[in-house]
C-alpha cells in the first residue's frame, strides 16, 4: 500500500510561504503509525514524534497542537502550519432509552454518514459501528444503504474519525479498563472492502497501541463477499471477519447478494478458510444471516446452511430483517426467528440472534441510512420517496 501523506520539505514549512500562498495542510487524523512516521520525516523531525502525536489525538481526544505539552512550542508552532487535526462535524447527536447513541457526522462533501455505539446489556461492551463507503454499490436487495446507490469512498480520516468523535463524545480513554468504545465493526454503510486503501489503514489505527489499542478479535470487518480483497485484506491485516452469507444455495444468494454472480458461495468460503489460515488467532469466522420472512427463514434453509458450513470454522449470527418503506420484504415473527435458531441448535450450531437495539433513534447497526442526505439526485429522490428523513 501508498504512503499519502504529502511531502513537505523543512524550507517549505517555513519559508517560501506568503499570507496569500494557499498552503495544503495534511490532516494528521487518518494518518496510520507507518504513515505519521513518513509524514515526520518528511518535515524534517525524528519518527519517533508519530507515537506522541497520535497519542495526543487518539487517546486523549485533542484536536490543538497547542496542547501537545511534550512538544517543544517551536514544533508545535510547525505543526500548526503544516498539518491539522480534522474530524467529521457533528450535526446529530442522540441517546435511545436503551443506552444507544448516534452521531450523524457531515464529512468533506457535505455527505451525511451515521455512527452508533451500542452498549451491551451486561455492560462490558460498549460497540461502535462504523461506515466505510457513502452508500454502497452492490445493492444487496433487502438493504437500504444499496438502494440509495453509490456516493463515495470515505477518507481514512473521515472513518477512523468516527470512533474519535465518539470516543471525545463518550470521554477520553485514560485508562484501558474503562474504554469509551471497546468494539468496533465495519457495519455501518457501505462496503469496507470496495474501500480497501482506506479501511485498512484506518483499522490499523483501531488496533496501534499509540491509537485505540483494540485487540484484533474486538476489530471486525464486515462484507458481502468481495473475494480477491479478502485475500488481499489476510495480507495486511489480522482482525475478525464477519461474512454476509444470507443464504446457503447460489440461487437464493444471487437474487439477495448479487456480487455471489461473481463470486459464489463455494469461492466465498474458500476465502474464508485461506483467510483463517493466515490469521490463526482469529480461529472463527461470523457468519451473519439476516432472516427475511418466507424468503430464508424455513426449516429448509436451515438445513441448507447447517451442511454448508459444516467445515467452516464458524459463529452464526442471525439478524431479524430490519425493515424499510417499500423494500418488498418483511421481518419474520419473533417465534419463527427462535424456531429457525432451534432448528440450527439441532443441527448442531448455537446461533446467536442479534437484537435490534436503539430503535427510537433510528440506529440499527446495518441499517444506518435513516437520516443521510447527500447531494445526489438518486439519493435524493429515494429519500424522498421513503421520507426517510423525516424525524
Ligand atoms: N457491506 C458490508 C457491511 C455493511 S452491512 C456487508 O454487507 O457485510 C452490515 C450488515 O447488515 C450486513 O450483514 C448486511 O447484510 C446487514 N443488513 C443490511 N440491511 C439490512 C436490513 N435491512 N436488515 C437486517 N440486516 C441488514
Ligand atoms: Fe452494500 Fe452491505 Fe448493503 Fe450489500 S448489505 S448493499 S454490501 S452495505
Amino acid at each position: 500500500m501508498t504512503t499519502t501523506v504529502a511531502q513537505h520539505t523543512p524550507d517549505a514549512t517555513t519559508a517560501n510561504v506568503t499570507p496569500d500562498t494557499p498552503k495544503e495542510l495534511t490532516n494528521l487524523l487518518g494518518l496510520s503509525r507507518t504513515q505519521m512516521e513518513a509524514f515526520f520525516l518528511s518535515i524534517g523531525e525524528k519518527k519517533f514524534r508519530a507515537a506522541q502525536v497520535m497519542k495526543w489525538i487518539h487517546q486523549e481526544g485533542v484536536d490543538d497542537f497547542e496542547t501537545m505539552t511534550n512538544l517543544s512550542k517551536a514544533l508545535r508552532e510547525k505543526l500548526a502550519r503544516v498539518a491539522e487535526i480534522r474530524g467529521p462535524g457533528v450535526v446529530y447527536e442522540g441517546t435511545s432509552s436503551d443506552g444507544t447513541r448516534k452521531w450523524v457526522l457531515e464529512v468533506e462533501d457535505g455527505s451525511y454518514v451515521e455512527t452508533v455505539l451500542i452498549p451491551a446489556e451486561n455492560g462490558k461492551r460498549r460497540t461502535l459501528c462504523v461506515s466505510s463507503q457513502v452508500g454502497c454499490s452492490l445493492d444487496c436487495s433487502f438493504c437500504s444503504t444499496g438502494k440509495q446507490g453509490f456516493q463515495r469512498n470515505l477518507t481514512a480520516a473521515e472513518i477512523i474519525g468516527q470512533v474519535w468523535v465518539a470516543q471525545r463524545s463518550v470521554g477520553p480513554r485514560r485508562d484501558t479498563a474503562n474504554r469509551p468504545v471497546t468494539n468496533v465493526v465495519m457495519m455501518g454503510m457501505g462496503e469496507p472492502l470496495l474501500n480497501f486503501d482506506n479501511v485498512v489503514p484506518a483499522m490499523k489505527l483501531m488496533l496501534d497501541d499509540n491509537g485505540y489499542g483494540l485487540s484484533k478479535r474486538r476489530v471486525t470487518l464486515s462484507t458481502s463477499g468481495v473475494v480477491p480483497m479478502l485475500d488481499k485484506l489476510g495480507d495486511e491485516i489480522d482482525v475478525s471477519l464477519a461474512i454476509s452469507l444470507h443464504a446457503a444455495t447460489d440461487e437464493l444468494r444471487n437474487e439477495l447478494v448479487p456480487i455471489n454472480r461473481k463470486y459464489n458461495i463455494r469461492a466465498l468460503l474458500d476465502a474464508c478458510h485461506r483467510y483463517l489460515a493466515k490469521a490463526p488467532e482469529n480461529r472463527q469466522v461470523t457468519i451473519e444471516y439476516t432472516l427475511i420472512k418466507d424468503v430464508n427463514d424455513q426449516q429448509e434453509h436451515a438445513e441448507q446452511l447447517a451442511e454448508l458450513l459444516r467445515e467452516l470454522a464458524c459463529k452464526i449470527n442471525l439478524i431479524p430483517f430490519n425493515p424499510f418503506p417499500n423494500s418488498g420484504y418483511e421481518k419474520p415473527s419473533r417465534n419463527q426467528v427462535m424456531r429457525f435458531q432451534q432448528w440450527l441448535y439441532d443441527l448442531g450450531y448455537n446461533a446467536t440472534v442479534r437484537m435490534t437495539r436503539g430503535d427510537d433513534i433510528d440506529a440499527a447497526c446495518g441499517q444506518l441510512v435513516g437520516r443521510v442526505k447527500d447531494r445526489t439526485k438518486r439519493s435524493a429522490r429515494y429519500i424522498q420517496s421513503v421520507q426517510l428523513d423525516a424525524d
